[in-house]
């Protein structure tokens, strides 16, 4: 892909920041990301995806692409598509050998990118990090110990704080999940099952610079269960072996309640037991249908296999190009990967098969 860009030069790094109603944290982003990056003394990206923010940030975003047009990328989603589909859309228009995310309201400092490569150098594919005093409200920092609890026990992924969203990947990790036409994700678990030589640092982390987290109680439930269902098929294998216990412990109170009835006699008060037992039952079989709600849901957005996104516009310069420039928009980027332009392509998906088995 690398062979056929219009820039002549391919930097070493890129840096993927989402952004969603930041505007009061940019100014203070720029003039912290641009020194800490130049200080690497290393070639790079920045590549910025607005995720259809309602104030001034796409503004401000054009204003810095217009200001460091050699290092940065602007990548404009006509809607909010979330996170994890932002970043995705970023990791598609990436070229850097080390890809690296980061959020855009400063609780990870940017300075540490630097320590993050320097373990990329040292020949990890994956770089996870964990916060050291984590600067977030006491639930939000209760409920992710326990989510990160759950999802140890239930996938094969290991990653000690999995909300750390300043992370480092290689550009194979990133050609992999290019390829994955993932809907529904959360890009740390999905990058680590590629992973073939991960390692986790200690990073920084400091409270929110300016504005207030863009994650409501409801859309934290919707990244849970995206992580869980998303990763891992347990909690319907739960669903059948409690339903097999279920069935046989009442089977076996109903033989109980029978015999009962011809020694003792019936009792009017063993109505309200299994009133008792029905209601349970029943909540049982809502919560299943519910479950199984969510995997199928799945299916049907996986098999409609929609453009994930659409970009509006990409700010980008382009050095001694007359011709239109051959990237596509993100949403068919994704097939023109499969459909094959090139043998080196054919070549990488065939080499890449292995870690992901
Ligand atoms: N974000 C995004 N789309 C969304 C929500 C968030 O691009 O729908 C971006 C947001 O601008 C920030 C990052 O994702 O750069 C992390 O969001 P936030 O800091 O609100 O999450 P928290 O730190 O509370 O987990
Ligand atoms: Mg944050």
């Amino acid at each position: 892909m690398n062979q056929t860009d219009p820039r002549p030069v391919v930097p070493e790094l890129s840096v993927i920041i989402p952004v969603y109603n930041e505007e009061a944290g940019l100014g203070a982003l720029f003039s912290r990301l641009y020194p800490a990056l130049d200080a690497l003394g290393t070639s790079y990206e920045v590549i910025f995806i607005n995720d259809g923010s309602r104030d001034r940030s796409a503004a401000l975003l054009a204003e810095q692409f217009r200001a460091r047009p050699d290092t940065t990328r602007v990548i404009l989603l006509n809607g909010n598509y979330g996170q994890h589909m932002a970043i995705l859309a970023g990791f598609e228009q990436s070229r850097g050998e080390i890809v690296v995310t980061l959020d855009a309201d400063l609780q990870n400092p940017p300075e540490e990118i630097g320590k993050l490569c320097s373990k990329m150098r040292e020949g990890f594919d994956y770089v996870g990090t964990i916060r050291m005093q984590r600067q977030d409200s006491l639930w939000r920092r209760k409920a992710s110990l326990a989510m990160n609890r759950l999802r140890e026990r239930i996938t094969r992924i290991k990653m000690t704080d999995q909300g750390c969203m300043l992370r480092a990947y290689s550009r194979h990790i990133i050609d992999t999940i290019n390829r994955c036409g993932e809907i529904n994700t959360f890009i740390p678990a999905l990058a680590y099952t590629f992973a073939q030589n991960p390692v986790e640092i200690e990073v920084a982390h400091e409270e929110r610079f300016a504005g207030e987290s863009k994650y409501s109680f409801y859309s934290l439930i919707r990244l849970n269960f995206d992580l869980v269902t998303g990763f891992s098929v347990v909690p319907l294998q739960w669903l059948s072996f409690i339903g097999v216990i279920l069935s046989m412990g009442s089977a076996g109170l109903f033989v109980l309640l029978l015999i009962r009835r011809f020694i003792i006699g019936a009792e009017v008060q063993g109505v309200f037991t299994l009133f008792a037992i029905t209601f349970f039952m029943l909540g049982v079989i809502i919560f299943a249908l519910g479950l199984l709600g969510e995997y199928i849901g799945r299916i049907y957005q996986q098999v409609r296999a929609r453009p994930r996104y659409l970009v509006q516009t990409i700010l980008e310069q382009r050095e001694g190009d007359p011709m239109p420039p051959p990237r596509q928009p993100a949403g068919q980027g994704a097939q023109g990967m499969h459909g094959g332009q090139s043998t080196h392509s054919a070549q990488a998906i065939s080499a890449d098969q292995g870690p992901s088995k």
